[in-house]
């Protein structure tokens, strides 16, 4: 074996010659040792992963924001200040305080950013690696799932429809294969593949019949290859593709306020031009004590912190997302999800257990139940009188055979645990164990018999063919699928007494007995076959068998998940490929359906306008019979209502729907990576509480923002009324830039952030979904944030005038007073931003610990700039009275009743309008 294998050479050359080069086992693949050799020699099957951001250059791009910029110009003009000062008696760090402040402001910032960049970064990494696709191969015999970075040449894979082909291969074994290679050739139709294909070697690469590659999907069938090629020596890797890092992609929520950020700086630095410009002309101050006063109004206005708390707070729910088994691969998907307005959501497995345990059987026009747990194939057919059935008659034994061989799913029994589980499909695990409850195991049937076709399963026809070939060269076709799609194929009937015409009335005693079984909530399957002769259509002129009922229980938790929608405003809607009554037996069962509720099938569907439609569809709770087309009408015709859809998915064909939707849901567990790779979120239990559970959060992570984007806003807009009212007074000394540096660092970084993180409120999954898009900060918040600002900003002046007015304290003192009761207002105000309607006594939990620790620290390093004596010249502040500190304390919890007063009388105006 070359150190390269030869990527060119393998799908024009004999199979066993491509074998024998890679010494590999066509059927039970390499040993342990052997992969551990090749892993030594090949590496991982990764390809090279994009370069990542040195820490210099993050560094750097801190310093591209126009704030940044703004504050270091400050910084220059304070220093210019700072030395115009010279001789003035006053110490170097009272002179380039100011300026100092502000270096340290940027880099604090510029650090924060990085730390907070890295952590996010880390997260989605972290999360990307619990996405990390798995291949299915065969290795000593056993057919295993394993991280596709394992793999090595020479490996068996397994492949099948959904499935994304994790390295390149050459086929052993193809069934109705089909490949997506559009990421590779750019052919947009998929390419059937075919491994007795015979090419020449100059075929080109869209045309390699024999060849599996890399960054490809499987559309349809399946087949089985030998791994030629891994990491960088794959076609993929030859052309250069890198693994892209994290994607950190601006979510529509940070775009969005990165707008408005930018608005607010602009409105910001036009003020305190103003400003300037007004002082200027009135001569009351030196230009440069003027130009320092401007931008400390900007500072004080402008919410610096935003960007990077809303970054962090989303990575962090995130994680917490990932914690519960939703695991999000958009990150805008986590603002989306908290305003979902209708879940559309799978039964099968999502629902309900995909569990199946046949129950009713009907074989020769005779009904029997079946007794049993699981797959545990332990239990027994009985006849309709309970009686047991001691020898098979012909036509049960033959459904049971045609269940038997139609059918591509294993059955394991865990010797240990004394538990039965099944590899495959679970409806097909169901009738594997039928068939040994009849005493036909599968392994016997085709120990004496061979397959000579397969026609796969696909959603969309709802059925499934094997023809095998047995002892004595009969070949006869096994068709199993849903009774609508199969009875139509049907020409026969098998009885008692063998095959005879198929009746009208017998189809409908049929249809009638299916109709019975699927309002019972059981899952119908039907079988047929025929011998056949040559090229025949195997799926015509059918001989009808019988019909096998299963049941699937509903899973854990989900009668309550659907409950808490329904209080929360979320609308569930039911799409199953199953039969109506079934689904609507479901839907009953777990509370889902209510009085006034439709059901709509595919075929109806099919036939109803899209203007019929959008008026039916507030009304459909079941969607069935649908194909994963449908799925995508649906999926549009929910959002021409207006309604933000969330929306499961797990097969190759629901990828267009799961891109659609506003937020694509695939399943972990049985979902395709066709499927995943479409989705936003991945539920890792593929159970439908997570994703309630998921929405619950997705509320939670934008109600934190929206409350520390208020209380940001707010504070800010308090700080800079009290900074603009003091700047017009000749005599007053106002608050100086370092004052307002430390207000904005110390007290209103840290309540955001503990804001950010605060635990989930119950009631909001109680209260509707917020209304679509909506803006972050509406018409009532702007009055809110004006509200709080003036209340803020004026006790503090009032105070400072009081203060002044009474001479109570030092020269500075009016000015140390009003600095104290700006920095710590927010720490009590944040309590109030807890919730925007609520009262802070009403707040579950009462205490928030974040926010108590933080209050404790911010007003520690708040009181520092007063209470020690030496930094009293740099912050230009004076010793207080206790009647200054009572003050103070007045002034800063001012807020709060007046806020709390707010919130009670838009209460009670909302109830009057109620
Ligand atoms: P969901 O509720 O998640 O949409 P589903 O299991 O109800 O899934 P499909 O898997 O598309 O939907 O199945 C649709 C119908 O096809 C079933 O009601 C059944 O009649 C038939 N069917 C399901 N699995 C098989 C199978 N393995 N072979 C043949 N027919 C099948």
């Amino acid at each position: 074996m070359d150190e390269r294998p030869d990527q060119a050479a393998p799908f024009a050359r004999a199979l066993k010659d491509v074998l024998a080069e890679l010494a590999a086992h066509a059927t039970s693949g390499l040993d342990h040792a052997e992969i551990d050799a090749r892993r030594a020699r090949f590496g991982r099957n990764r390809l090279p992963e994009a370069p990542r951001k040195s820490l210099a250059s993050r560094l750097a791009s801190q310093f591209k924001s126009p704030l940044v910029l703004t504050l270091l110009a400050a910084a220059g003009i304070a220093v210019v200040v700072g030395a115009g000062r010279r001789g003035s008696g006053e110490s170097v760090l009272a002179r380039f305080g100011d300026a100092l402040a502000i270096v340290l402001i940027v880099a604090l910032n510029a650090l924060l950013g990085v730390v907070q960049e890295g952590r996010a970064e880390a997260a989605l990494d972290a999360l990307q690696k619990l996405e990390s696709p798995r291949a299915r191969v065969r290795r000593d015999g056993q057919v295993a799932f394993i991280p596709s970075e394992e793999l090595v040449p020479g490996d068996l894979l397994e492949l099948e429809a959904g499935d994304a082909v994790p390295a390149d291969a050459r086929l052993l074994e193809t069934v109705e294969l089909s490949i997506d290679e559009a990421s590779l050739t750019g052919e947009s139709t998929s390419t059937d593949k075919d491994s007795g294909a015979v090419l020449t070697a100059d075929t080109p690469l869209a045309e390699q019949a024999t060849m599996v590659f890399v960054g490809t999907t499987v559309v349809r069938g399946r087949g089985s290859a030998v791994v030629v090629a891994t990491g960088a020596f794959t076609e993929l890797g030859k052309i250069g593709a890198l693994v892209s890092g994290a994607g950190n992609d601006p979510t529509p929520l940070e775009r969005r306020l990165d707008s408005f950020g930018k608005q607010v700086l602009w409105i910001c630095l036009g003020v305190s031009g103003a400003l300037f410009a007004w002082g200027m002309v009135r001569g009351a101050r030196p230009w440069h004590v003027l130009l320092l006063e401007g931008v400390s109004f900007a500072v004080a206005a402008i919410p610096e912190g935003l960007p990077a708390i809303t970054t962090i707070t989303l990575a962090l729910g995130m994680q917490r997302m990932a914690k519960k088994g939703a695991i999000v691969r958009r990150l805008p998907a986590v603002e989306t999800l908290g305003a979902a307005t209708v879940i559309c959501t799978d039964k099968t497995g999502t629902l309900t257990q995909n569990e199946m345990t046949v129950r009713e059987v009907l074989a020769g026009g005779l009904p029997y139940t079946v007794s049993g747990r699981g797959y545990d194939p332990t239990g027994a057919i009985q006849d309709a009188l309970g009686g047991a059935v001691p020898a098979m008659p012909g036509p049960l034994e033959e459904l049971v055979v045609t269940f038997a061989l139609c059918n591509t799913a294993t059955l394991r029994n865990d010797a240990s645990a004394g538990t039965w589980h099944v590899v495959g499909d679970p409806t097909e695990g169901a009738l594997l164990t039928l068939a040994r409850k009849a005493g036909s195991p599968r392994e016997d049937l085709m120990r004496s018999r061979g397959v000579v076709r397969e026609i796969p399963f696909d959603s969309d026809r709802k059925r499934m063919t094997t023809v095998v070939k047995d002892a004595e060269g009969t070949v006869v076709a096994h068709v199993k699928g849903s009774l609508e799609t199969l009875l139509p194929l049907c020409s026969a009937l098998r009885d008692g007494d063998g095959a005879r015409p198929l009746s009208d009335a017998d189809r409908l005693a049929i249809q009638a007995e299916a109709e019975r079984m699927s309002a019972a909530g059981l899952r119908v399957l039907a079988a047929a076959r025929k011998p056949v002769v040559d090229d025949a259509d195997p799926e015509s002129d059918l001989v009808f068998l019988g019909l096998a009922a299963m049941m699937d229980p509903p899973r854990a938790g989900v009668r309550e998940a659907i409950a808490v929608c329904a209080r929360a405003g979320v609308r569930a809607v039911m799409i199953t490929g199953d039969h109506p009554l079934t689904a609507v037996a479901v839907a009953r069962e777990l509370g889902l359906w209510t009085t006034g509720d439709e059901a709509l099938t595919g075929p109806e569907l099919q036939i109803t306008s899209e203007a019929d439609l959008s008026v039916r569809i507030a009304r459909v709770r079941v969607f069935a019979r649908t194909t994963p087309e449908q799925k995508l009408r649906i999926v549009r015709a929910f959002k021409a209502a207006g309604e933000v859809v969330a929306m499961t998915g797990d097969g190759v064909n629901d990828a267009p729907a799961l891109r659609e939707a506003h937020i694509g849901i695939a399943m972990g567990r049985s979902g395709t990576d066709v499927a995943r790779q479409a989705a936003a979120i991945v539920i890792t239990d593929d159970n439908f509480a997570t994703i309630v559970e998921a929405i619950s959060q997705g509320r939670t992570i934008y109600r934190n923002i929206q409350k520390f984007i208020f209380f940001l806003l707010s504070s800010n807009a308090g700080l800079a009324v009290a900074v603009f009212a003091t700047s017009f007074s000749r005599t007053w000394l106002p608050l100086t830039p370092l004052m307002i540096l430390w207000i904005n660092l110390v007290t209103n970084g840290l309540p955001a952030l503990a804001l950010a993180i605060d635990a989930p409120d119950p009631k909001l999954m109680q209260e509707p979904p917020r209304s679509g898009l909506a803006s972050l900060v509406g018409a009532r918040d702007l009055l809110g944030l004006a509200y709080v600002g003036i209340v803020m900003g004026f006790a503090a002046i009032a105070m400072y005038a009081w203060t002044y007015c009474a001479h109570a304290a030092g020269p500075q003192g009016p000015r140390t007073l009003a600095f104290l009761a700006l920095g710590l207002s927010p720490l009590f105000h944040a309590w109030s931003c807890r919730s925007p309607t609520e009262s802070l006594l009403r707040a579950k939990p009462l205490v928030s610990l974040p926010l108590l620790l933080v209050m404790v620290v911010s007003a520690a390093i708040q009181l520092i700039a007063v209470l020690i004596p030496a930094l009293r010249p740099v912050f230009r502040t004076d010793a207080l009275s206790s009647h200054d500190w009572t003050m103070v304390l007045i002034a800063s919890i001012a807020v709060v009743p007046a806020v709390e007063l707010a919130k009670m009388l838009s209460h009670l105006a909302r109830r009057r309008a109620a």
